[in-house]
């Protein structure tokens, strides 16, 4: 089954403001939260919905779906969004995200998605228009294997603190002549985690992570341009408290090319020409990214026509066909000539090299050389 637009999953347009984003999902959670909709259709539709939610309302996700769809990333990034597939969380959650439910957010017991990471990633030319598939070592946190991120030595147990009763926060009074006045404070028995470890796990000393260099596979659609971003879904820092996982973003850098420029889905390059190629015409080899082609030159090309090879430009990103690629003309005036080269140069000025019978030209040299006499 084909994944439907986002924007249309929320029945809102390309750009709506994040406000309008947030007033869409909500009505649709509120209409296919599984608590309160118990159609068949309504576990799907809300996930739906919340999938949408979770890209649009996020600034860095949206420009990321914007440039490359579903399809751009296809296999990564786009998949399940936020935990497991039966995950809806309370019906009051969605609402405690809304307006802003104060004190749970920080619970130090509540789940918190892990942070996001960053890798840049430098390609060759042509590596950028055709992708790859390639492995990448990051390092990054991972959940404590031998005490699966409690931070507890296995068999031992994890401590409710019992100064903050797990809140992590103290509640200090203070006399003023005010009034009693109450301060919150990080609980600094345990940190502000509310736990309290009486026998650490050995592996991570009770932080519940572990550094390490991990492998990642990733793909690299055709046709990526410098400062494009990949997202790959879950692969950023592990979550707190059995949260999910944070994303890691991969920032494309593109080395430059000798020959090669590219604006976007096209590529520019220059043919130098000599004088009797340009004149006379000719069929040139040209370099593309898929490969030499021949071109032909028509007689009496001038310096800067620009001819147009359809389609040997870079595929889109999103899958929109190719570019093409542009060839620019540069006709280049010999340094070194031969005697022979000389002689026949002298004699094709003598009987007239620029006043051609070519009468265009002829024209051409006429009013240029009139613009000067009148000055
Ligand atoms: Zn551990
Ligand atoms: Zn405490």
């Amino acid at each position: 089954m084909s994944k439907r637009d986002y924007y249309d999953v929320l029945g809102v347009s390309k750009d709506a403001p994040k406000e309008e984003i947030k007033k869409a999902y909500r009505k649709l959670a509120r209409k296919y939260h599984p608590d309160v909709n118990k159609e068949d259709d309504a576990p799907d539709k809300f996930k739906e919905a919340k999938e949408a939610y979770e890209v649009l309302s996020n600034e860095q996700k949206r420009t990321q779906y914007d440039q490359f769809g579903h399809a751009g990333a296809q296999g990564q990034g786009f998949g399940g969004f936020g935990g497991g597939a039966q995950d809806f969380g309370g019906f009051g959650d969605i609402f405690d995200m809304f307006f802003g439910g104060g004190g749970r957010r920080r619970d130090p017991n509540a789940p918190q998605q892990g942070a996001d990471l960053q890798y840049t990633m430098v390609l060759d030319f042509e590596e950028a228009v055709f992708g790859k598939e390639t492995d990448i070592t990051i390092p990054k946190e991972e959940t404590c294997d031998t005490c699966h991120g409690s931070g507890a030595k296995p068999g031992t147990k994890t401590n409710t603190c019992s100064h903050c009763n797990g809140s992590g926060q103290l509640n200090q009074e203070q006399n003023t002549p005010f009034g009693k006045v109450v301060n919150r404070r990080v609980c600094h028995h345990c940190d502000g985690s509310g736990k309290i470890i009486p026998e650490k796990c050995n592996t991570c000393g009770g932080n519940g992570k572990v550094k390490k260099h991990k492998k990642i596979h990733i793909t690299i659609p055709a046709g990526i341009d410098e400062g494009q971003q990949i997202r790959v879904s879950g692969k950023g820092e592990p979550g707190v408290n059995g949260g999910p996982p944070g994303d890691l973003y991969v920032v494309v850098q593109v080395r430059q090319h000798e020959f090669f420029e590219r604006e976007g889905d096209h590529i520019f390059c220059e043919l130098p020409l000599n004088y009797a190629q340009a004149a006379l015409g000719d069929e040139v080899e040209v370099p593309t990214v898929h490969g030499k082609v021949m071109l032909k030159i028509p007689a009496g090309t001038q310096a800067g026509k620009t001819f147009r090879m359809k389609g040997k430009g870079v595929p889109n990103v999103r899958g929109y066909g190719h570019g093409d690629q542009h060839i620019i003309v540069k006709v280049v005036t010999p340094t070194k000539l031969t005697e022979r080269q000389k002689e026949l140069l002298r004699e094709f000025n003598e009987i007239g090299g620029n006043d051609s019978t070519n009468e265009q030209d002829n024209s051409i040299f006429q009013r240029f050389k009139k613009a000067f006499k009148n000055d």
